[in-house]
């Protein structure tokens, strides 16, 4: 039996005890591909507040920040919101899995996409709060700029520091499919420029993509092995309300893909993926009233018991 380099192990390998990820959302922030710079709407799967499923069009605009904000009304509440979700999570973590160290991971929109004084005081609040090793950045490829890789990669030298990219597929056709606005050829040079700054790269792969089967699923695998990114997370593309592909399921233009075949996929994508790669997540769901379908999706504890299962049977430990 193989053991699954997954995040657990990474990191008690490395730190020699139980670290976890503290998921971070602070208002202000919001996403290129959401605030018209782009693309209006945001990614077909995305849930946010410039969509209206109903009527198909957008709301008004939400102030929000982006690069160029001359002004950060937002930082003394976003400074707050990060030291009490960071604290309230590290009880819960410490209490159910004795955590005992944490990442703070900037998770919601695009984390990367404000002025460079607002993400440098919010890194290094996060930087500093007690226990933690480092942080990780969920962000799009075309939103983080050359003075944010300078400022991270001084940090890495003495902190964990993360970076995520979706990848989600690398076909274009799909790409604009879900309105992701950026093309494959603009993320892999954004993977590359970032791993040249010494910053490690988690690249986000989604399956069941509209349009796509198995085989393009595994080349979208397969070329992120071939980056060299030192993480991958995937997960199935669900349907939840209030998003645009809500719309295209109930007009019947869109069908999950099946827990059967997801499965089969995942374990296909592991098998070509290095054994020292770190594969941060192997699926997704929502437990709550707003997912559409598959309902497979609904339970998380189900999804892991057969995804472990038939990992199982490949000779793999999760
Ligand atoms: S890039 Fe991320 S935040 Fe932006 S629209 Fe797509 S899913 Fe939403």
């Amino acid at each position: 039996m193989q053991e699954i380099l997954t995040a657990g192990r990474y990191f008690r390998k490395k730190f020699d005890c139980n670290i976890y990820k503290t998921p971070i959302s602070v208002l202000g922030f919001t996403c290129p591909n959401i605030d018209g710079s782009k693309a209006h709407g945001g990614c077909v799967f995305c849930e946010n507040e410039s969509f209206s499923p109903n009527l198909g069009i957008q709301k008004p605009k939400i102030v929000s920040l982006n690069p160029n904000s001359k002004h950060n009304p937002f930082l003394s509440s976003q400074l707050v919101q990060l030291e009490s979700q960071f604290n309230q999570t590290k009880i819960k973590l410490k209490k159910k899995f004795n955590a005992k160290k944490f990442l703070v991971y900037f998770q919601s929109f695009t984390n990367t996409y404000a002025p460079f004084d607002t993400l440098k005081t919010l890194y290094d609040r996060a930087f500093e709060l007690d226990d933690v090793i480092g942080i990780s950045i969920g962000t799009r490829a075309d939103s983080i700029s050359e003075e944010v890789l300078e400022y991270l990669q001084e940090k890495s030298k003495t902190k964990e520091v993360w970076i995520e990219y979706g990848i989600q597929s690398v076909y274009n056709e799909t790409l604009k499919r879900i309105n992701r606005a950026e093309t494959i050829e603009d993320v892999e040079e954004q993977i590359k420029i970032t791993r040249g700054y010494g910053l490690k790269v988690c690249a986000h792969l989604i399956f069941g993509l509209p349009g796509e089967n198995q085989k393009m699923m595994l080349k979208s695998a397969r070329k992120a092995v071939e980056l060299g990114v030192e993480s991958i997370k995937i997960h199935p593309l669900y349907v939840v309300k209030k998003t645009a592909l809500a719309n295209d399921f109930r007009r019947g233009k869109f069908t999950p893909i099946s827990e059967e075949e997801y499965i089969d996929t995942l374990i296909k994508t592991i098998k070509i993926v290095p054994n020292e790669m770190l594969i941060q997540r192997v699926t997704a769901g929502i437990s709550d009233d707003s997912l559409i379908s598959p309902v497979w999706c609904k339970d998380k504890h189900k999804q892991m018991y057969n995804i472990k299962k038939a990992l199982e049977k490949n000779g793999y430990i999760y």
